[in-house]
């Protein structure tokens, strides 16, 4: 946040080139550390730019250690002083609802926010706003009517469980629909009692400015929520490393995960994983294809294709393939895209250019490995910014790059499968192990083939919706630990045993027995 401001005039976008810069814009984005929004110690800045003229229009604070530190002790400090970690929990709900309230009322504002910094079409920012809201009220019901274990053991003993929050929480979150994956840290994490520090991507950092206002007019103590914007091997680095963050909760890229557990091993910090995906749709010949080619179509357009769930293989059951891909071709071919505040728009602007460059980059390898059949470059009439016209890939083999690899952009690999033997074990050959999706009329194979997949989500029938209460998360080189629910609650919070006796002691005697 939020140095005052380029005045602009707003625009309804007619033009596909046409840029639209929202009014009261900020240019630069400081951290906010200790109820304070504070540039970095050293002064370090980095530039932050728009997908659609890819020209910087803010500075960013660019934390280092030592604001890192500065944060993590402001969130060591509101914890220990118990204003936040002691609330009891209807108390601490009402923030979280207000919370909820403020993002509500801003959702517009935030989905231009996020659609101007992100090139997300604006139809689906406003739904990811709407959903970071929905996520902070959940987390005021789950932790009003949270309940512990208790046991008896009949006659001797009783144990309980002392939940407590763990402490500090380190949060660092991607680029693709930041304010809401924000909201999917943030939410439990004080819901929970803990203090926090939030680490945004560098690509993305103006939605996460937002959380300053909102949480400071709903009341939430000073120093709870911090937030330390930087680039990820410094300011990340460095909060992955501090020795009083107890926790960290990462989503972001198979690789960076991989370095960040090795990195919390000296403290043996408690650790969520939210990886990368590639992720499988099998389509049966027995599928409602009309369904069927609807969801395989925004499963992997949807959110311009940077979406970690996106169903971005598709096996499709031989006697129906031809038919599939040409359908799907067709449609593919026929998604609007353009200026993503135009509310028409299917697939908007790639977040940023080094992206938008090694998309580009799979699509020359996918011309090399399958059979291009829409797509395959910018849009004619998008001469600037990161666009790319939908892009599917037909008889893709299972070796190709383009099976194997996360893409994170609007392009799809389509394979051919015989039987459903052939389905899962194309669905499984893969690293990742994030989602899957099935589509056949016959619900006894549906079921087998979902228990089949490698996958922590599948979808039956159905597409990327889930209720907050059922797990997140993958497997394999997708994730490590499941979120959503209680289970979000059980990685914020200790659960310390208190074992007490009922009655009298009986302790084997030590020491007591006579020695003459
Ligand atoms: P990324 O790994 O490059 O960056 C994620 C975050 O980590 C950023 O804030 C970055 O600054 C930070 N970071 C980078 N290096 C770091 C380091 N050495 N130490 C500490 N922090 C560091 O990922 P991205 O490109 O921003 O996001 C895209 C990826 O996120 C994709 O792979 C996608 O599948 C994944 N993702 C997964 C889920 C899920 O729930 N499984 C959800 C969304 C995105």
């Amino acid at each position: 946040m939020t140095t005052p401001t380029t005045p602009t005039t707003p625009t309804t976008p007619t033009d596909p080139t046409e840029r639209h810069v929202p009014q009261g814009l900020p240019t630069h984005l400081q951290h906010f550390i200790d109820g304070e929004l504070r540039d970095s110690v050293d002064g370090a800045t980095f530039g932050v730019l728009d997908p659609v003229s890819n020209e910087d229009y803010a500075t960013a604070a660019a934390g280092q250690a030592a604001d890192v530190d500065a944060a993590v002790q402001a969130a060591q400090r509101a914890f220990d002083s118990g204003v936040w970690a002691e609330k009891p929990a209807r108390a601490r709900a009402r923030v979280l609802n207000r919370i909820a309230d403020l993002v509500e009322a801003s959702d517009t504002r935030l989905a231009e926010l996020e659609t101007f910094d992100t090139g997300l079409p604006i139809t689906q920012a406003l739904g990811q706003a709407q959903r970071a809201a929905e996520n902070f009220r959940f987390f005021a019901d789950l932790i009003v009517a949270q309940t512990d274990d208790a046991y008896k053991v009949p006659g001797k003993q009783i144990n309980y469980v002392n939940r407590k929050p763990v402490g500090v929480a380190g949060l660092i979150t991607p680029w693709n629909t930041p304010f809401m994956l924000e909201s999917w840290k943030l939410a439990p994490s004080i819901a929970s009692g803990c203090s926090v520090v939030l680490k945004p991507a560098e690509f993305t950092p103006l939605s996460a400015s937002l959380w300053v206002d909102i949480f400071t007019e709903a009341g939430l103590p000073k120093g709870v929520f911090n937030l330390v914007n930087g680039i990820g091997e410094e300011a990340g680095d460095a909060l992955v490393k501090h020795l009083r963050t107890r926790l960290i909760s990462f989503t972001g890229e198979t690789t960076t995960g991989q370095l960040i557990f090795r990195n919390s091993a000296t403290h043996l910090k408690g650790m969520s994983m939210e990886l990368g995906g590639k992720s499988p749709a099998v389509v049966f010949a027995d599928a409602d294809l009309e369904a069927a080619l609807d969801s395989t179509l925004f499963g992997v357009f949807s959110l311009n294709g940077e979406r970690c769930t996106a169903g971005s293989r598709i096996l499709v059951q031989r006697s129906i393939y031809d038919e599939f891909v040409e359908r799907y071709a067709a449609r593919a071919k026929n998604i609007v895209v353009g200026n993503p505040h135009d509310p028409r728009t299917e697939v908007g602007a790639l977040v940023h250019p080094e992206h938008y460059e090694r998309v580009l980059g799979y699509v020359e390898v996918g011309k090399t490995e399958g059979r291009l059949v829409a797509g395959g470059g910018r849009p004619e009439n998008l001469p600037v910014g990161n666009y790319l016209a939908p892009t599917v890939f037909a008889d893709v083999p299972s070796t190709a790059r383009i099976f194997q690899e996360e893409i994170f952009g609007p392009v799809v690999a389509i394979t051919p499968f015989e039987d459903e033997a052939d389905a899962v074990r194309l669905a499984n050959d893969v690293k990742y192990g994030l989602a899957g999706y099935v589509w056949t009329s016959d619900l006894t194979r549906g079921h087998r083939v979902a228990q089949s997949i490698e996958a922590g989500m599948v979808w039956l029938n159905s597409h990327n919706v889930r209720d907050l209460r059922s797990p997140f998360g993958g497997v394999k080189a997708s994730g490590l630990g499941h979120e959503g629910g209680y289970r979000s609650l059980d990685f914020y919070s200790e659960q310390q045993a208190v074992h007490v006796t009922l009655g009298d002691v009986h302790t084997a005697r030590f020491g007591a027995h006579d020695t003459h």
